[in-house]
């Protein structure tokens, strides 16, 4: 999500001049009802307090927006891996469905507490830093395969077995 309040002034101002040159910069998130669009849509304006503005459709599918029906900002650019193209096509199938569950988030971290009997606390790390970096690369399409190792200590011993024979399904 975008934080700097310049940009915030400057992209609220461009969605209310509708101004093209914008569609594809960022994506502007409305609170009140959940959507996200492209910087123009013929709705009426939102209260810019209502406004969150992210530089990609990821970002703001991430943070629990809904793409909208009218602007449909999720466009597929073919570049993307076809995992990727598979979740798009769902979403679009299915935009009331809620992508990210925030409760359920919460109830992750509580079992990973419990599992790991200490305390997670927010930071980040070697193994943090690279998946985030392939994440980014395999959003992008540029990157298939992941170094970054699994715990193997997590799952029981079905999930751990499916986990195996997915993966050599894989390869
Ligand atoms: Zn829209």
């Amino acid at each position: 999500m975008i934080k700097d309040q310049k940009k915030i002034d400057e992209y609220y101002e461009m969605i209310i001049q509708k101004n093209p040159e914008y569609v594809g910069i960022f994506y502007v998130g409305v609170k009140t009802t959940g959507v996200f669009c492209r910087p123009i849509w013929p709705s009426k304006k939102p209260e810019k307090e209502n406004c969150e503005f992210f530089e990609t459709a990821k970002e703001a599918l991430l943070a629990s927006y809904r793409p909208c029906k009218r602007c449909q900002p999720l466009n597929i650019p073919s570049s993307l891996s076809p995992e990727v193209r598979k979740l798009i096509a769902a979403v679009e199938k299915n935009p009331e469905r809620k992508w990210t569950d925030r409760r359920g988030l919460e109830r992750e971290i509580e079992n990973l507490r419990k599992k790991f009997n200490g305390a997670l606390v927010p930071g980040t790390n070697n193994v943090l830093k690279k998946l985030k970096l392939e994440l980014n690369h395999y959003f992008k399409g540029s990157l298939m395969e992941f170094s970054v190792p699994l715990a193997e200590e997590l799952g029981t011993p079905y999930q751990k077995k499916i986990w195996k024979q997915y993966l050599q399904e894989l390869l």
